[in-house]
């Protein structure tokens, strides 16, 4: 499957990441929007949200929690941040692999 995100779980492309465990991979966004703009993807190729079905609760589960991990890590979880799932054209979703965008350490304008 050609999915750039499968890519970067794989290490077939580099990445910044700050962290990854057996389910899921943290990196930081290409093109960030705020100084902490992080990506939380699951390493298996799962799509977004509107695609879910129940097998994925666990996942589901598991990337907020990953993302309150890593707002802790960075150091951003009392100063606030933002989670954002994108879903499809209208979001502006670019990539169809299950990503959680967590974006902090400005005042965010929604
Ligand atoms: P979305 O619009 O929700 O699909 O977000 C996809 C995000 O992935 C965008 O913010 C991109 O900047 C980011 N992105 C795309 N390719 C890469 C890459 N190779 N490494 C890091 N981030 C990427």
């Amino acid at each position: 499957m050609d999915c750039i995100f499968c890519k970067i779980a794989n290490k077939e492309i580099n990445a910044e990441i700050i962290s990854e465990d057996d389910k899921f991979v943290v990196f930081k966004d290409i093109n960030p929007k705020a100084p902490v703009h992080l990506l939380i993807i699951p390493k298996a190729h799962i799509g977004p949200i509107n695609t879910l079905d129940d097998k994925d609760r666990e996942t589901i589960t598991g990337i907020i929690f990953k993302a309150k991990e890593m707002a802790e890590k960075v150091g951003v979880s009392e100063s606030g941040y933002r989670l954002i799932f994108n879903i499809g054209k209208d979001a502006g979703m670019e990539v169809n692999h299950l990503h959680l965008h967590l974006l902090a350490s400005k005042q965010l304008e929604f």
